[in-house]
């Protein structure tokens, strides 16, 4: 008889043919009892090889022993000791490829859900811990440190210092903090409720957020450094600046950046128009150029807001997507279609200005290239149309230049990539340091969160051998 322990119990999830008229959630996570049985797969390895595969170090073996214990709060706190955010990778991290990947359960079958396993014990948490004081009262010492960017690197890095007792002020662009968390990951992957109430927890731990505040147009790092009294800074901006491929009919009307498309959905929430106020528009056809996360999330939004057909455009394998599994299997299941080894060479459109059609050439996978993926190469006398009135680049993103136009003295690596010390996040500028996508291009959230994390330590210990103001 195989054993049962091989396989993971799966987690409830909505109906593909239902959830892809909604914006709710689409996972479901697990009930008590189902996180219960999924915590006792766990074979407890002394090594521990999967907190080998997370970037903050959650103690994986200790908090799922107590979820298997039945003691939910207790796991909770235990991953609280190094992820200040963890109802929030629970859903998004890519676990297939961090703890997930190290789980020695999956060498012969199942690697332990530890993500669904995380996000159970931080949802069971926030509803039974809500009203628990502060860890520890905030601004103990004193000491002022400023905080760019209130994504994932920036939260976490404010919440460390926070508790090391400093007084962390985040000044964040846009008129809500979270980031990509907020403005970029849609409603149905991540309920921007998770999101509110983890960062309202910082709110309680003393973190102050500015909103509405661009650093390097509202006041620059030397004027929060040498007039308001903020001894270090951490830049945490991100990588929203969108890519194009630079092919023609990138201006023809229809044609988004996925950065504005998923933007207008999640933070103006588009898909309440005409009760928000700002629209967005969606045809009939709609063409999704890219294979990442952020393709999968503007193919599913534009289901969700009626496009009778979605297509993703991929110009190599699916084995070589970089979007999580789970999500191409959700897009999959919600009946987005997908034209893999396929590579856009211009964007048609009608007298009008308006888009038509992505005139595409098929591609085959060559010899390795740098990154050690097969490069694909077009084959000679393949091009066709796809029909689309809606084409939605989602190609990549860059850090936006304006930090490094403005703070004399920081080192910036073309295009307006931060440089910054792997191990502290130090930068070329005494007090200042830096984390996430601004340094290391667009990656993922829990890389910008370990980034924020080693920098609240480095700022910690800069400012203990620095005098006092
Ligand atoms: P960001 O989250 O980009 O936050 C930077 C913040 O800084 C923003 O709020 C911005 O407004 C602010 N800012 C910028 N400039 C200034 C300034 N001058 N002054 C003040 N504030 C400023 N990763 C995953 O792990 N799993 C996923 O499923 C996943 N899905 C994704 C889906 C989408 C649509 C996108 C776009 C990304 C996704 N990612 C995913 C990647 C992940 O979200 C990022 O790697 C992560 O958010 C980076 O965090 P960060 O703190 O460096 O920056
Ligand atoms: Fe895994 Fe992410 Fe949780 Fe770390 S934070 S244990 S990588 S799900
Ligand atoms: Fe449990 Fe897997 Fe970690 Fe081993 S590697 S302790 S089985 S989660």
């Amino acid at each position: 008889m195989t054993d049962p322990k091989l396989h993971r119990y799966p987690a409830k999830e909505q109906d593909p043919a239902v959830c892809s008229g909604n914006f709710e959630e689409v996972s479901l996570g697990y009930d008590p009892e189902t996180a219960v049985l999924e915590a006792s797969r766990c074979l407890h390895c002394k090594n521990s090889p999967c907190v080998g595969g997370c970037p903050v170090g959650v103690r994986i073996p200790d908090f799922v022993a107590r979820v298997a214990a039945g003691d939910f709060d207790g796991a909770y706190r235990i991953i609280r000791l190094n992820n200040s955010l963890p109802a929030i990778c629970g859903r998004v991290c890519p676990q297939e490829t961090q703890c997930e990947s190290r789980c020695v359960r999956g060498i012969k079958g199942d690697p332990v859900s530890i993500g669904r396993l995380e996000r159970f014990a931080a949802d069971h948490a926030a509803k039974q811990l809500s009203d628990e004081p502060a860890v520890r009262p905030a601004a103990e010492n004193r000491r002022k440190v400023a905080v760019v960017g209130s994504g994932p690197s920036g939260l976490t890095c404010a919440g460390d210092l926070a508790r090391l007792g400093y007084d962390v002020h985040i000044f964040e662009a846009l008129h809500a903090p979270g980031g990509v968390l907020i403005y970029g990951i849609p409603e149905f992957r991540l309920p921007k409720s998770v999101v509110r109430d983890e960062i309202a927890g910082l709110e309680k731990l003393g973190v102050v957020i500015e909103t509405d505040f661009i650093v390097g147009k509202t006041l620059s790092i030397d004027e929060l450094m040498e007039e308001e009294g903020y001894e270090a800074v951490f830049i945490g901006t991100g990588a929203g600046l969108p890519r194009f491929q630079g092919i023609p009919g990138e201006n023809l009307n229809g044609v988004y950046s996925a950065n504005e498309f998923l933007t207008r959905i999640n933070l103006m929430k588009a898909y309440s128009f005409p009760e928000t106020d700002t629209p967005v528009r969606v045809g009939k056809k709609v063409a999704v150029i890219g294979g990442g996360n952020v393709a999968m999330d503007a193919a599913r939004c534009a289901k969700r807001l009626g496009a009778g057909s979605v297509t993703v455009i991929y110009r190599r394998s699916e084995a070589e997507m970089p979007a999580r599994l789970e999500e191409i299997g959700h897009a999959k299941a919600e009946g987005v279609r997908f034209m893999m080894l396929t590579s856009p060479e211009c964007i048609t459109g009608d007298p009008d200005g308006n888009v038509t059609a992505v005139r595409c050439v098929e591609m085959e996978l060559g010899e390795p290239d740098a990154s050690g993926r097969r490069r694909p190469v077009p084959k000679a006398g393949s091009e066709s149309d796809i029909e689309a009135d809606t084409v939605i680049v989602a190609i990549g993103n860059s850090p936006n230049p304006l930090i490094g136009g403005t703070t004399p003295g920081l080192e910036i690596r073309s295009p307006g990539v931060i440089v910054a010390d792997e191990a502290t996040g130090k930068t070329s500028k005494p007090g200042v340091f830096a984390g996430g996508d601004a340094v290391t291009g667009a990656a993922t959230i829990i890389l910008a969160m370990g980034a924020g994390k080693k920098a609240a330590a480095a700022i910690d210990e800069y400012l203990r051998g620095k005098t006092r103001r």
